[in-house]
């Protein structure tokens, strides 16, 4: 017998039908004598159509009245969950976040967990019964105040309460059954894989692969929570996300993934003097923007130029930020470009292994794509590329990195 959380996406709860084979697919969980927890999302598009109406009504609308609104989803899939349930002989309830409680910081629309008491759950599982609980939401007890835990939230709820209930597994059931060695649309020979080291799945996650939220990663590693990833639609075994110490074939790379949601921006003959990074980087921190890879050359006749990534939807808040410091950081000129993609390969076993890069540079090369900036982790490497090579240059390291499964 285990205790086990599962936790259903929006595509997996989008209509009654799906609701009924969620409730299958629990009721045969509960009929193997495991005790079982539900943790579910809003029906796909119902937290999107949420946030459309606060924003019509007013852009800069007030945080905690946005979160009273979105945490409304998750309510109507635990209701309509239990009851299904029930229907098919499951005694079940609902629990929102508050009932629980699910206690938040005050950071209205991306609160962070701060506790959860499982021991009521724990009690009624014990009991038999099977509790739903909403996904994403959370009670920020000061001023007794709903709160939701930003966009994808419900996978980081569902491994909060997997930790609090000590469960010997988190199993996120989504659209995809698994996790690949990278994106099967652009890799038809991608391969997915049994397992993955938490820490290789956080960068995946952080630079693209978006089957998991990053903070429930994070979460995951940080509880030691065992996080399996798999099809609600089809019976297969799913990707489990462990300790690296559980993976007995440590692959050098064992993921590449890509982002196009950066965009490139360089400063022109920047003075090559102290303190100039900070005031460029202080200012964009002050404007909220978000700074990802960073190079900066040593110059000639005192300057210098300097190029960063920031997200693309904060590129014209960056622009404008630096275009204000201009005269005080005494730079020449501000070039960006949004056409550009981010690769990584990720992988814990370049810690022991050379020449992990030089491959990468290679494989690149091979198919004539410039690299226009490099960076680099203990388990990773990223570099930046036009982003028309996207396609070409994760299927170029997919094979340079031999990670092509048999020919589908
Ligand atoms: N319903 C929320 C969202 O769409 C939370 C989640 O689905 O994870 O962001
Ligand atoms: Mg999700």
């Amino acid at each position: 017998m285990a205790r086990i959380v599962m936790k259903f996406g929006g595509t997996s709860v989008a209509d009654l039908d799906r609701i009924r084979n969620v409730a299958a697919r629990v009721k045969r969980e509960v009929e193997a004598g495991h005790e079982v927890a539900v943790v579910v999302s809003a029906m796909s598009g119902a937290t999107n159509q949420l946030v459309k109406w606060c924003q019509e009504l007013s852009p800069l609308h007030d945080a905690r009245e946005y979160d009273v609104v979105v945490a409304t989803g998750e309510q109507v899939t635990i209701g309509l969950l239990a009851i299904a349930l029930q229907t098919v002989g499951v005694e079940a309830r609902s629990w929102q976040g508050w009932q629980i409680p699910i206690v938040t910081d005050g950071a209205h629309g991306k609160a962070r967990v701060e506790s959860i008491d499982g021991s009521l759950l724990i009690e009624r599982m014990q009991q038999g019964q099977v509790p739903v609980i909403a996904g994403f939401q959370g009670i920020e007890p000061a001023r007794n105040r709903v709160t939701t835990l930003g966009r994808g939230g419900s996978d980081l709820s569902a491994v909060a309460i997997a930790a609090a209930v000590k469960a010997d597994r988190c199993d996120i059931y989504t659209d995809v059954d698994g996790i690949y060695t990278t994106d099967p649309r652009i890799v038809p020979r991608a391969r997915k894989l049994d397992r993955i080291a938490y820490e290789e799945m956080l960068e995946l996650a952080s630079v693209g692969a978006k089957v998991l939220q990053t903070r429930s990663v994070e979460l995951a590693m940080k509880q030691r929570v065992r996080v399996q990833v798999l099809s609600s639609f089809e019976d297969k075994p799913g990707s489990l996300v462990v300790d690296e110490d559980e993976i007995v074939e440590q692959p050098i790379v064992s993921g590449i993934a890509y982002s196009r949601d950066d965009a490139k921006v360089t400063l022109r003959r920047v003075p090559d003097r102290p303190g100039i990074a900070a005031g460029v980087f202080g200012a964009l921190a002050a404007a909220n923007c978000n700074v990802d890879m960073i190079v900066q050359n040593i110059g000639a006749d005192a300057t210098t130029d300097m190029t960063f990534t920031v997200g693309k939807a904060d590129l014209a808040r960056a622009q404008d930020t630096l275009e204000k410091a201009r005269a005080e950081l005494g730079f020449e000129a501000i070039l960006a470009d949004p056409e550009v993609a981010k690769i990584s390969v990720v992988g814990v076993g370049m810690r022991s292994h050379a020449g992990v890069a030089n491959t990468m540079f290679r494989a690149l090369s091979e198919k004539g794509i410039n690299i226009q900036v490099i960076s680099t982790s203990e388990i990773k490497v990223s570099v930046l590329i036009s982003a028309e090579y996207t396609e070409l240059a994760v299927r170029a390291l997919h094979t340079a990195y031999g990670l092509d499964g048999p020919a589908a």
